[in-house]
């Protein structure tokens, strides 16, 4: 049984591989390690789960992530977002939120089965695997536990908040100053999604079928009026 997807191999793999050509926190033991672990992927095809959680452990130390002894910073219930995301689940294979704070991406996603943290919610900068900035998970309780320092940490903590305190109004915020659904990230085409701040593919995907009938009652007595 092949537990860790091919593409997740393939990317720590790429990652690995940048990471040794520029400067990382690695030791000359770990990149001997590293380049062993490189070889092993191109002579069998493949890792084994356990070389695969060796190789992202030794990515995450040379990026110089420190697992389990980052700060942790209280963002608000994160249950509705939970919520969304384990709902989409069912109809999605990669379910995730896309906002941004000054045009800078803000990206939301349960981590894969790969991960020591199945399930949690990743935030991220959206962009490639190994290439991005990872700003840290958040756990049901609204536990936010930091990647690295980022100048911007304040601003995605204000919408972490925001949106732990109602994914709704962030989502449809966002619609309305971008023109775009947080969850699929469509052009919102009509006045009505762009009411609700996504399509009704997403509402449906998301659980947020009422939601979008109520965002659409309101604007029909606008209109109406
Ligand atoms: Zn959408």
């Amino acid at each position: 049984m092949m537990d860790f997807p091919e593409r997740d191999q393939a990317d720590i793999h790429n990652a690995l591989l940048i990471l040794l050509d520029g400067e990382n926190k690695l030791n000359a033991k770990d990149r001997e390690i590293v380049a062993d672990l490189c070889h092993k992927r191109y002579k069998y095809g493949y890792w084994s789960p356990k070389q695969t959680q060796y190789a992202d452990a030794l990515f995450k130390r040379g990026m110089g992530q420190q697992p389990d002894d980052r700060p942790k910073v209280a963002v608000g219930s994160f249950a509705g977002v939970y919520k969304l995301l384990e709902g989409a689940s069912a109809h999605l294979k990669y379910p995730k939120i896309q906002l941004a704070i000054n045009n800078r991406p803000v990206v939301l996603y349960r981590s894969g089965p790969k991960s020591k943290y199945e399930g949690t919610i990743n935030v991220t900068d959206g962009g490639d695997f190994g290439n991005n900035k990872w700003y840290g998970r958040v756990d049901k309780e609204g536990n936010w536990t930091h990647g690295r320092t980022y100048p911007e940490l304040n601003e995605v903590e204000g919408l972490l908040k925001k949106l732990g305190e109602s994914p709704q109004a962030v989502a449809k915020e966002y619609g309305r100053l971008t023109g775009r659904c947080c969850f699929c990230g469509h052009k919102l085409e009509d006045e009505k999604s762009t009411a609700a701040g996504f399509g009704p593919v997403c509402a449906k995907h998301y659980g947020l079928e009422n939601e979008w009938k109520n965002a659409v009652a309101v604007l029909d007595q606008k209109e109406a009026a």
